[in-house]
């Protein structure tokens, strides 16, 4: 007998720990799997904080920030979803912080908030603070609040394990089947395990890596998100991906929005603070979308650095004090990693990959679902920042993803405590791991085929130069073309470690695969969509046109590439209006 749980959770992030801990607390049989040790999940790496209308500082109220989320995702989110999402922030952050979270605090010992981009008091008037922090370490001590949590409430770990593939019953997950557990490769030695489970949740994270210049960490590589595509559900929005204005120049590590929450400026070549021209009323705190495009145009029009293709983020203003108190691991990367000093110099910055709006589309209640009609598949949820809800639309407005994580985690570990009741587990075939693993032992034995890491830059060269912040039909033409082409090299793809001992060359082959299927399916559907809307900009469709694309795209996974297919976005309180900050 193989193992099992009644319920599989895949991803340590802030998603998969409160889907867990709540598991936990009905009393559920639940386990986490992970490929990194679970503190070391990207979630650890966000900076600058997670919102809730507490109205902690200054008047703020729900409403306003489903406002600004609808706004800030350029009309494509679904107003059910942001309801939830505003409504449920506030409950889910004095949960944390009762369980221990230590937020920065205002005088009178309530949790301290500050802007953050795209944030506005009374739909749009200016911003207001919101965001909820410790420090530029929130992430971090999210997951660490989560993990001791969850370590407390008795959940297993399956700490380095790389699952692999989900196991299906009765069918295939996109056309019927319901999911009966994954299979996973231990790192440690190379073993495969079969596990079954009654409810598995995918909360895999993003998959920045398929861009050159990205914040995300080396594994954000879309595991989650391209295996739920091999089992034929289609991938929501994929269009949609953030640069975020303030990389680390020539890096791409992220220097956070909280800079400019706290009162940091963005500054041309010429020392002119450019926002000015952009967006008039939030200038360094506009969305985005709108930021990265800002910056874009000014080094195109001559006015980098010296010319060159970075410009100035400016704290010295804000003095010691509120550099060290607020803002002490960024200003740390720009020593460590430029040797810039920002009490006493400009810091240079460039948009970095960031965020993927688009992912596994799911119900309000996390379920994955696998057609327009929204039917869902039988015990898949999905939630995080893999998934697609959607409360991001076409841009995510910063510390929305945090909330996100808090709000979908802790409802998809309650909808799975409570569809599991009288579920029972699938019968597995014995050589329901074959396939799998003779594809893995096929790039572990090649012996002539290209190097994964040198597809892989190619890759993300492809992706960075003609699917990054502005885009046209030509160039993603060409990037269609590349990563088909990639696709062909990697059916021959091998490794120079043969061993199974913390095989991360193999593993990294294997990832190669996922980036692969979250770039082919972000190119089809970019140059499907001609329109510009949020983050997906193009310079030959200048114009958001509602009337032919206030729609969801989904890509669905056919021999020929992947197919397009287009769902209505919920519209229930704010009708779409033209987007001005
Ligand atoms: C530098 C940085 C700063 C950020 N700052 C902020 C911020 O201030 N506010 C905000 O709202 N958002 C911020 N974000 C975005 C936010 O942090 C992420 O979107 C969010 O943390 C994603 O959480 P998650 O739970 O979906 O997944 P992650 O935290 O990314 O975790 C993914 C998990 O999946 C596991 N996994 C993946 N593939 C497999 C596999 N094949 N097998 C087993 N396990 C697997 C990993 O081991 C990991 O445990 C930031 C992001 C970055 C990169």
């Amino acid at each position: 007998m193989g193992l099992q749980h009644d319920a599989l959770i895949v991803g340590a992030g802030g998603a998969g720990l409160w889907a867990a801990l709540e598991l936990a607390k009905a009393g559920v049989d639940a386990a986490v799997m992970t490929k990194l040790y679970p503190t070391r999940s990207h979630t650890g790496a966000a900076q600058g904080g997670v919102c809730a209308a507490l109205g902690n500082q200054e008047e703020d109220h729900w409403e306003w920030h489903m406002f600004d989320t609808i706004k800030g995702g350029d009309y494509l989110v679904d107003q059910d979803a942001a309801e939830i999402l505003a409504r449920e922030a506030i409950e889910t952050v004095i949960e944390l912080e009762h369980m221990g979270l230590p937020f920065n605090r205002t005088p009178d010992g309530r949790i301290d908030q500050r802007r953050f981009g795209g944030h506005t008091r009374n739909y749009g008037e200016g911003p207001v603070r919101r965001a909820c922090y410790a420090a530029d370490r929130t992430g971090h001590m999210i997951l660490q609040t989560l993990y001791q949590q969850c370590i407390k409430a008795g959940v297993n770990f399956y700490d380095e394990y790389h699952v692999v593939d989900l196991l299906a019953d009765g069918g295939a997950l996109g056309s019927g089947g319901r999911a009966a557990g994954v299979i996973a490769y231990r790192i440690s030695d190379g073993e495969i395990h079969t596990i079954r489970s009654k409810a598995v949740l995918l909360a895999t994270g993003g998959f920045g890596r398929m861009f050159r210049i990205t914040s995300n960490a080396w594994s954000l590589t879309g595991d989650g998100a391209a295996l739920a595509y091999r089992h034929g559900i289609p991938l929501e929005d994929m269009e949609f991906y953030q640069f975020h204005p303030t990389g680390l120049y020539g890096l791409g590590i992220l220097l956070s929005e909280a800079a400019r929450g706290e009162g940091g400026i963005l500054l041309n070549g010429l020392g002119e603070r450019f926002m000015e021209r952009y967006a008039p009323t939030l200038m360094d705190l506009a969305p985005r979308d709108i930021v990265s495009r800002s910056m874009y145009l000014e080094i195109r029009d001559g006015r980098g650095v010296d010319g060159k293709d970075y410009l100035y983020l400016d704290v010295r203003h804000l003095g010691r004090a509120v550099i060290e108190e607020k803002l002490p691991d960024i200003t740390d990367f720009a020593r460590v990693y430029l040797g810039v000093e920002p009490l006493t110099e400009p810091v240079p910055i460039q948009p970095t990959a960031h965020y993927a709006m688009g992912g596994i589309p799911t119900d309000n209640l996390t379920r994955v679902t696998r057609d327009a009609a929204g039917t869902a598949v039988p015990g898949l949820y999905a939630a995080g920042e893999c998934a697609c809800v959607s409360v991001h639309g076409a841009n995510r407005l910063g510390t929305n993803s945090l909330v996100d994580l808090l709000v979908f985690g802790r409802r998809a570990g309650r909808q799975m405590a409570a569809d599991i009741r009288g579920m029972t587990l699938a019968d597995v075939p014995r050589d329901a791991a074959d396939p799998v693993v003779g594809e893995i032992e096929r790039i572990r034995s090649a012996s002539t085929g290209e190097k994964a890491s040198r597809l892989r830059a190619e890759l993300a060269d492809v992706m960075m130069d003609n699917v990054g912040v502005y885009r046209d039909a030509p160039l993603l033409a060409a990037a269609k073309a590349k990563v088909a082409e990639l696709k062909g090299r990697y059916a021959s793809v091998s490794v120079a470690d043969k061993g199974r001992t913390y095989n991360t060359d193999l593993l990294e082959a294997r990832e190669l695969g996922y980036l692969l299927d979250c770039a082919e399916t972000t190119v089809a559907a970019a140059l499907n969509r001609t329109e510009s809307r949020g983050a997906h900009a193009r310079e030959d469709y200048p114009d958001r046109n509602d009337a032919d694309w206030l729609t969801h795209s989904l890509a669905t996974r056919t021999e020929a590439g992947p197919a397009l297919t287009y769902r209505p976005v919920t519209i229930t309180t704010f009708q779409p209006k033209p987007r001005t900050y």
